[in-house]
């Protein structure tokens, strides 16, 4: 038997309690605010994967609260959703310290919590934002400049999906004449969550149970090896400073009044799992 809607909610709520006190990046956890696991609908079809929280993310507990996030709220808006309506993170769940990149360890050590989300949200369209969610969930490391706006299905742990590669906003922001290609992109997001479910994988014969369910399963995707990747394409780099850090502290407070507020009631009932509903 398939698990309810209540149920995978439940799962993800452990999932999430799991995340919180994870230890498994010691730099990440001795230099993090906050866990900043993700936010939205737990049964979201549409699933938005970023790279890493930034400052912001890291001081509010919840995924692109900064000047990215804002594109990204717009965008969304401009095809008729909103964020509730959605699920958001990252592929790293921690800041990196000064925004650098995401080390493939890290990567590695982070990405059964992604695949935990995929697997108990059940999206149907798994939009990947930039380059390190794109070579995450496709175990490739093809660039999003050459990716971006072309959908295909892939089988993320358990489940198929739409996946569907656009620039990361903070990209956009960086260069603007990329706010069109995003727009374009987004366009065309609402006739894929319009198609078929891709057809499923069999059910593995034995169904684990438990918070750890499903994480020794094989997946599609591959973590780049260090240095595997290369360096990124000049065209393709934006840095965090982008759209993780060039959010000023004035721009964390706006956002914190506008989205939280009361950020310290906030942060006493933990804002990610009150924005899922969890509580
Ligand atoms: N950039 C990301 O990749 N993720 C965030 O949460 C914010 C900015």
């Amino acid at each position: 038997m398939p698990p309810t809607k209540e149920e995978r909610r439940e799962a993800l709520k452990a999932v999430y309690h799991q995340a919180k006190g994870c230890v498994n990046c010691p730099q990440l956890a001795a230099t993090r605010t906050t866990v900043v696991f993700g936010n939205g609908n737990a049964d979201a079809d549409l699933m938005f994967v970023g790279e890493a929280p930034g400052a912001n993310e890291d001081r509010q507990g919840l995924p692109f609260v900064g000047q990215a996030g804002k594109l990204l709220d717009t965008l969304l808006g401009e095809i008729g959703l909103s964020r509730p309506e959605v699920w958001v993170c990252n592929v790293l769940k921690c800041r990196p310290p000064g925004n650098r990149d995401p080390h493939p360890a890290e990567i590695e050590a982070c990405q059964d919590y992604l695949l935990r989300q995929v697997e108990l949200i059940e999206p149907r369209v798994i939009c990947t934002l930039g380059n390190f969610a794109t070579k995450l969930l496709r175990g490739d490391p093809t660039g999003i400049t050459r990716l971006h706006g072309r959908d295909e299905v892939r089988v993320i742990g358990r489940r198929a999906v739409r996946l569907y590669p656009i620039f990361h906003p903070a990209a956009a922001l960086y260069t603007p004449a990329n706010v069109e290609v995003l727009r374009a992109d987004f366009a065309r997001l609402p006739a894929l969550l319009a198609r078929d479910l891709p057809p499923q994988p069999e059910p593995a014969l034995e169904e684990p149970a438990g918070p750890d369910a499903g994480a020794d399963q094989p997946t599609a995707r591959a973590v780049p090896e260090a240095g595997a990747a290369g360096p990124l394409p000049e065209a393709e780099r934006y840095r965090a400073e982008a759209g993780r850090e060039a959010e000023s502290d004035a721009d964390a407070d706006a956002d914190a009044v506008a989205d939280e507020p009361d950020p310290e009631a906030g942060r006493e009932l933990e804002p990610a799992a009150v924005q899922l509903g969890l509580f």
